[in-house]
């Protein structure tokens, strides 16, 4: 598809909030909740893309299934799949999956590109889903997305997931690290393109070299209240990255409005501003017109 002249922003990151997806939760919506210290409406796919279309914005929504790790099936693909083929203006559908799966894991993402056209997988939690990216066992995943073609979401960083329990709900920080777990799919498979989701605090200047050294690597800076992005994240976003930063907010947890009046406030460069809240993710997902001007 190509996406119009107006159109304002692509949001990269945002979680559905219909009863499926809270259901899939489990115990981690009430941890989740008090974490964020706001409760979780549910929200329908159709009001969530009113709320885009009606700013002129796209998003991306994201699945998660943990299956293995926590007894819990995630909401099924479909939902994604059908709520982007209801609302082709507004959604990009990620599949979630458990890589744990193994070769299940990989037919689930071949049928939702096939039966759906998904433009991803994701928002992988190598921290609560508990696996190491790097682990050549889950290589079969990663190559069948470069041949689809398909970006990959892996969380970076702090996960809300755990935060504030005792033992932090068993999720080891370690493996949210963007070097050398994502950074060695990414030299492994130059062909996949990849979503380092978040600043990846506490090891932003990590991901910060991975997506300067890497040009198949992008990050995304949701989940953070763009005020309390660090320096750095910003003083790099609007420079030498500029071209690999999309703007996400972790939608319910950040509001679209909220995120743009913050990041409004960091005195951006016009090119970086427009970049990172439009043209990479255009690029990225290849939504770009002939003759639009932008490859
Ligand atoms: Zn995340």
């Amino acid at each position: 598809m190509t996406v119009p002249d107006d159109l304002v922003a692509i949001d990269v990151h945002t979680h559905p909030q219909t009863e499926e997806f809270l259901a899939a939760m489990g115990p981690r919506r009430a941890q989740m909740a008090q974490h964020f210290g706001q409760q979780r409406p549910v929200v329908s796919f159709a009001e969530q893309a009113d709320q885009y279309r009606s700013r002129r914005m796209m998003a991306v929504i994201v699945n998660s299934d943990s299956e293995t790790t926590s007894g819990i099936r995630g909401a099924p693909n479909d939902l994604l799949g059908k709520a982007q083929a209801d609302h082709p203006d507004v959604f990009l559908a990620f599949a979630g999956i458990d890589p744990w799966k193994g070769a299940a894991a990989v037919a689930e993402i071949r049928r939702c590109h096939g039966e759906y056209g998904i433009a991803g997988v994701g928002e992988l939690n190598p921290s609560r889903q508990r696996f190491l990216p790097n682990d050549r066992r889950f290589f079969p995943l990663w190559e069948t997305c470069a041949e689809l073609g398909l970006v990959v979401m892996f969380h970076g960083g702090f996960p809300g997931a755990g935060a504030g329990t005792p033992g932090g709900g068993g999720h080891r920080l370690e493996n949210a690290r963007p070097i050398p777990y994502v950074d060695d799919v990414a030299a492994e498979f130059p062909e996949l393109r990849i979503i380092s989701a978040h600043p990846a605090w506490p090891w932003h200047l990590d991901n910060i070299a991975m997506v300067w050294h890497k040009s198949n690597v992008y990050l995304d800076l949701s989940g953070w209240g763009p005020k309390y992005l660090p320096p750095e994240v910003v003083r790099y976003a609007d420079s030498v990255i500029s071209d690999r930063v999309l703007f996400g907010t972790d939608w319910p947890v950040l509001t679209a409005d909220r995120w743009l009046a913050e990041f409004d406030q960091l005195g951006w460069k016009e090119t970086s501003r427009r970049k990172i809240l439009r043209d990479n993710a255009v690029r990225l997902f290849g939504l770009a017109g002939s003759g639009s001007g932008e490859d």
